[in-house]
């Protein structure tokens, strides 16, 4: 399965929404039965602090970023799309986005999960841990990545390898 997406349910069975929440939530009220629905997005821990989320393009270029990666950074809205993701996880080469993908589409899991170099605006710099999914936009079929950086790395969390993708 290439697209992330999911059937949301009511309890009657009813479909209620084909598509991908990625964060957030949703209400919706189920034509048949009435009875409306919450339904949360696959990113729960988005208010969490140490945790931000970037969606890309295809060469890793930000497209969306949750309030926690402005916080975590230092970069306002507006900068914050005239990077990359390699701009912040600097140990992420720009040639290594295809190679990403093509990891990601031939893996089972379809994700990748490493220890990566975070740079903020500030010129702080730390380890991170990096998780990497593809989807295709709903949209408009563009390839997308989703980027989750969490603050706290396990200990035997190893670093990118581009030769091994
Ligand atoms: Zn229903």
């Amino acid at each position: 399965m290439k697209n992330i997406h999911n059937d949301y349910r009511c309890s009657c069975k009813k479909l209620l929404l084909k598509g991908f929440i990625f964060v957030g939530e949703i209400e919706i009220k189920c034509r048949f039965c009435k009875k409306t629905s919450v339904i949360k997005g696959v990113h729960a821990k988005l208010d969490c602090p140490n945790y931000y989320i970037f969606v890309t393009d295809s060469d890793g270029k930000i497209l969306k970023s949750t309030n926690s990666a402005l916080e975590t950074t230092g970069y306002s809205a507006e900068e914050i799309k005239t990077k990359y993701v390699h701009d912040i996880i600097t140990d992420i080469k720009d040639h290594m986005y295809e190679k990403i993908k093509n990891h990601l589409e031939n893996t089972i899991t379809r994700s990748l999960v490493f220890k990566g170099l975070q740079k903020l605006k500030n010129g702080t710099v730390s380890e991170v841990q990096v998780g990497v999914r593809s989807f295709k936009s709903q949209l408009d079929d563009q390839e997308l990545f989703i980027f989750d950086i969490d603050q706290n790395i396990p200990k035997k969390l190893e670093k990118l390898d581009a030769k091994k993708l």
